[in-house]
């Protein structure tokens, strides 16, 4: 596996893939890979000759108050995990080459950007959807791979790449899980072994959702109501949001229609740590 670190020379390195005829995808990550990740990179090699996965902890997308300085960071051990599902290139580029002094330019994404997480972390879309672009101008890929974990985000990009006519595929891969449930993630390191354990009630109310629904409750805010009780039963869980909304729009559904596709999402404090999580259901 090649590593990268200046954006020069990625760029060159994906300009000669593409003479070459190569088809060329990247997984963007911000690096402590787990299992998530992994299985992001194994899906870009099925749709790919060169999958590239860049490591890269964007402060842009990181509010004045969050983890940017905390957030994990281990890049040995990345290129061994990389390295051991086969990513071609890791691409590690710093931040002073990629917001260098008197950098100006932001790319929005209007009112998908604004709900649900981003009212939560109001700058963080337009941190990320600006690095993903700066990544797709250096990386040249012809597909792009995102995790439903952050289904907001990947919905976002979706939006960003068909209003800019970004020629990339984008393929969503499902969430991995730890085999308790809890959404695999990097932050999954801040949480104490007591937190850990009460952690386990975001995917348990995802699953009650579900549950209700089958069992044919069509109200969000039974459903809302239910997942509340649930989750605040855990000492140390507080809710920052449950939503149920449409998919694409992300516009909140207070009546669910049969057939139709409901995005349950949600993010809960474990004490001091910020998690997310979410389903995709069809109503029967
Ligand atoms: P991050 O490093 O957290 O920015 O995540 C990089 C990419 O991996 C994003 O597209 C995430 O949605 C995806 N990802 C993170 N955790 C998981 C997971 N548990 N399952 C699937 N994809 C994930």
């Amino acid at each position: 596996m090649k590593i990268i670190e200046a954006i020069h020379e990625m760029h060159h390195a994906a300009e000669d893939l593409r003479q070459q005829g190569k088809r060329i995808a990247v997984v963007p990550t911000m690096g402590y890979l787990h299992d998530g990740h992994l299985s992001l990179i194994r899906v870009a090699k099925q749709h790919a000759d060169v999958v590239i996965t860049t490591i890269f902890v964007n402060p842009t997308q990181f509010g004045p108050n969050e983890d940017f300085t905390k957030y994990p960071r281990d890049l040995d051990r990345d290129k061994k995990l990389a390295a051991s599902v086969e990513s071609d290139i890791l691409f590690v580029p710093s931040a002073e080459a990629m917001y260098p002094e008197l950098y100006r330019t932001y790319v929005i994404v209007e009112q998908l950007s604004e709900v649900l997480e981003g009212k939560s972390r109001p700058s963080h879309f337009r941190g990320v959807t600006t690095v993903v672009t700066k990544l797709f101008n250096i990386t040249r890929p012809h597909v792009a791979v995102f995790g439903q974990k952050d289904a907001q985000q990947a919905i976002v990009i979706n939006q960003m790449v068909k209003d800019l006519n970004v020629d990339i595929e984008i393929i969503v891969v499902p969430i991995v899980r730890e085999h308790d449930g809890l959404a695999m993630s990097s932050r999954n390191l801040y949480l104490s072994a007591t937190e850990r354990m009460q952690s386990t009630v975001l995917f348990r109310s995802l699953q009650l959702a579900e549950e209700l629904i089958d069992r044919g409750e069509r109200q969000s805010s039974g459903i809302i109501s239910e997942m509340t009780k649930l989750i605040t039963s855990q000492p140390s869980a507080r809710i920052d949001y449950i939503s149920l909304t449409e998919p694409a729009t992300l516009q909140e559904v207070s009546t669910l229609c049969s057939g139709k596709t409901v995005l349950i999402s949600l993010a809960v404090w474990i004490g001091t740590t910020r998690l997310i999580d979410n389903i995709l259901k069809v109503i029967p």
